[in-house]
């Protein structure tokens, strides 16, 4: 990388300009492995977060389903009618088996090309293996660096695999849940509860021969959704069907999420949610903090190797040993006891 490191102020000024080079390059350098460069970002980040009376008024949306449900074109054909509207919208893509093996299920080459090419959407696929931080630390960054250029709608696109979920639903403020009909499978997300997280279940491919099996497993989704706990307070999560292929239903998904939207507004509970998103960022980025250092203590790495040795051959338990490291660590009688 022999390009010339911008500056804080060029940064921040192309940012404010809605450069899309500017925002690739701010979000680039967030991610790096390179302090300087996060320091950096985190300058600009500084500078370009709304002050806490004025928080953000971008729409973040999270949108998942499993590989195949139609994220993607979903994505693609809201998010032109959105552009078409006047809106400027950025999609973030989070892929957590692109951080495990050098794939991705996202694939991200082909995707969403109609949108990418329209001046008023940025696109970012998901980060390659190699990137600095967990997956929701890059994709808040992002995030905060998007709505500063302007994009007032972030789209971020997670793959329904389980866990995922409920760290999309620390980013975004409204999670839509994208489900296809058929394979005996409408309940898989209630079994595997997704659905606790969703504020809006869009039963997808409602057409041709799958139409009349769309709207009844939106039927049965609705009922299911009576016994269990609602993902925002005082909001039922609507279900609707939707194709995304035949562009039916997209009206309809974003009016349901501005819905949501005056919901969250009218009794305080969007200040309530992103507050609780600070606080849990806050002590994820403490953690952080203090594993590092703990790691990085005088001793600790060969305490650890000598823990471990005589746990191996049977000397102490991992509870003591634990504890042994600890003590080199923190000092004789400094650990928490937990
Ligand atoms: P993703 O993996 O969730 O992003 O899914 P994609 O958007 O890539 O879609 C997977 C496949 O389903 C593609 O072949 C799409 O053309 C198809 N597909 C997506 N939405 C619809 C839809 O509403 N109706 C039909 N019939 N096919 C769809």
């Amino acid at each position: 990388m022999a390009r010339r490191r911008p500056s804080a102020d060029e940064l921040v000024a192309g940012l404010q300009a809605g450069d899309r080079g500017v925002l690739a390059r701010a979000i680039t350098l967030a991610e790096s492995r390179r302090a300087d460069d996060r320091e950096l970002a985190q300058e600009v980040i500084a500078r370009v977060l709304p002050p806490q009376d004025r928080p953000s008024t971008a729409r973040r949306v999270g949108m998942t389903g499993v590989p195949g449900a139609g994220k993607s074109t979903t994505i693609e054909a809201l998010g032109v009618w959105l552009v078409e509207q006047g809106h400027k919208v950025a999609v973030l893509a989070v892929d957590p088996s692109s951080t495990r093996q050098g794939g991705s299920i996202l694939g991200d080459k082909t995707r969403m090309q109609r949108l990418g090419n329209l001046d008023d959407a940025y696109i970012r696929p998901s980060p390659s293996s190699g990137v600095l931080g967990g997956v929701a630390r890059r994709t808040r960054e992002a995030m905060i660096l998007c709505e500063a250029a302007g994009f007032d709608v972030v789209i971020v696109e997670s793959v329904g695999v389980g866990q995922s979920e409920a760290e999309l639903a620390e980013l975004v403020d409204c999670v839509v849940l994208l489900l296809v009909p058929g394979a005996g499978d409408e309940l898989q997300g209630i079994k595997r509860g997704i659905v606790e997280v969703a504020d809006l279940i869009v039963v997808n491919k409602a057409d041709g021969e799958r139409e009349a099996l769309a709207r009844r497993a939106a039927g049965d989704y609705r009922h299911a959704l009576r016994m269990l706990p609602e993902a925002t307070p005082g909001w039922k999560t609507q279900v609707l069907t939707a194709s995304a292929t035949e562009g039916t239903g997209v009206t309809e998904t974003w009016a349901a999420i501005e819905e949501h939207r005056a919901h969250l507004e009218s009794d305080g509970g969007l200040a309530r949610r992103r507050a609780g998103q600070q606080r849990r960022w806050l002590q994820a980025q403490i953690d952080e903090g203090v594993l590092a250092a703990f790691a990085e203590r005088a001793g600790v790495a060969e305490a650890l190797d000598a823990a471990f040795a005589g746990v191996a051959e049977g000397r102490v338990t991992v509870p003591q040993a634990a504890a042994q490291v600890l003590e080199v660590g923190f000092g004789p009688g400094a650990p928490p006891e937990r």
